[in-house]
């Protein structure tokens, strides 16, 4: 890991997605030029730092808000996409604009529930070499006894089917120029930043903050959303429930040699209506074979799934190169990946 050693504070881009955001952009806005103003001013960040609101094809005064944002303040940019794409598209728009010219790039949601006073740690991070810095909730007072519920037991149930995602990580965090270089190669159409972001590797650190209510507006994340976002979350990482058809299928048949046994033993004992045996085996033997069927067709699918995906293999963190050549290129060990393309690939090539 190597600390920022580029002479120069990193430029910071803090990259905002918006839906209906009219209540609160202003407020947000404030906030955040009042803290890069005083980050500038610390010498931590480079003054060219600035916030990119990515309207979410609001239907409200978001995006005429975030006109007048940057009309009276250089430091505030927008993003409008052509309609509501999501929270996890927008976020993903915005960081890969925002990435072209910043050394490292937020994200933040407009409601500011996440204590924006963190933004501090993650700098301090990425510049001691860092490159994917995750905020982490301290705990969730705030939230409602169900989302909280729902919350821990969709993390759980994460973590056992074997996808890797951060406990209590929303999608507040701080992300590296060729972090993000990275994450665009993830080709996947159901997007769960949160489960890819930890694939990518790299040096990673996580930020403790307290998570505020929303101060204006509501959750534009309603149960249906919420549900819907976690089934994508589970089903884009893991073909576990698919194994599960499997296994159902090869219990079943286990279950249908003792029911074997049962039948049989009625038959001899003169217990059992004429016709019962073979239906009742016959009943559990092809229930099995069918289940166990569909799980391995299931099997295929998945791989078929996996393969469609085509995500990136690996991400190379370093390479050696002489020291005149590291010199010229700046704070990363070479080559820097978003000279990539003049330099021949990073890891895509082999794809
Ligand atoms: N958001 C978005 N597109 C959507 C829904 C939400 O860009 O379709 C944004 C929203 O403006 C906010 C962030 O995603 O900045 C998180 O939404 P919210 O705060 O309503 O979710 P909650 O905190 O209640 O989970
Ligand atoms: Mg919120």
């Amino acid at each position: 890991m190597q600390p920022w050693n580029n002479g120069m504070p990193p430029l910071i881009a803090v990259v905002v997605p918006c839906y209906h955001e009219e209540e609160v952009l202003p407020e947000t806005a404030r906030r955040l030029d009042a803290l890069l103003t005083r980050l500038i001013g610390e010498g931590l960040i480079a003054p060219s730092s600035y916030v990119l609101f990515v309207d979410d094809g609001s239907k409200d005064r978001t995006w005429a808000i975030i006109e007048s944002l940057h009309r009276s303040n250089g430091r505030m940019r927008g993003l409008k996409l052509a309609r509501n794409a999501g929270h996890q598209r927008a976020l993903l728009a915005g960081l890969l604009t925002a990435k072209r010219d910043a050394d490292a790039v937020i994200s933040i949601d407009a409601d500011l529930q996440d204590d924006i006073e963190a933004i501090r740690e993650f700098v301090i991070k990425f510049r001691e070499g860092y490159e994917i810095v995750y905020g982490v909730r301290e705990d969730r007072s705030t939230d409602t006894k169900f989302k909280r519920g729902t919350a821990q037991m969709f993390y759980k149930l994460m973590s056992r089917l074997g996808a890797e995602v951060v406990y209590n990580h929303a999608d507040y965090r701080l992300m590296s120029k060729r972090a993000v270089e990275y994450l665009a190669e993830y080709r996947e159409v159901n997007l769960f930043l949160r489960g890819i972001v930890p694939l990518i590797g790299l040096p990673s650190a996580q930020v403790m903050y307290k998570r505020h209510e929303r101060f204006a507006g509501e959750s534009k994340y309603p149960l249906r959303k919420m549900l819907a976002f976690a089934v994508d979350g589970i089903t884009s990482f893991s073909v576990r429930p698919i194994r599960l058809v499997t296994a159902t299928g090869v219990l079943f048949l286990a279950l249908s040699l003792l029911v074997a046994i049962y039948v049989l033993i009625a038959k001899i004992s003169g217990q059992a209506v004429p016709g019962w045996t073979s239906i009742v085996l016959s009943i559990w033997f092809v229930g099995g074979v069918q289940i166990m069927s569909i799980g391995l067709v299931g099997e295929y699918i998945g791989k078929i799934y996996q393969e469609a995906k085509g995500r990136p293999k690996y991400h190379i963190e370093k390479m050696l190169m002489p020291e005149t050549a590291a010199e010229e290129r700046g704070s990363y060990p070479l080559p820097r990946p978003w000279d990539a393309e003049a330099s021949g690939g990073h890891g895509t090539a082999a794809r």
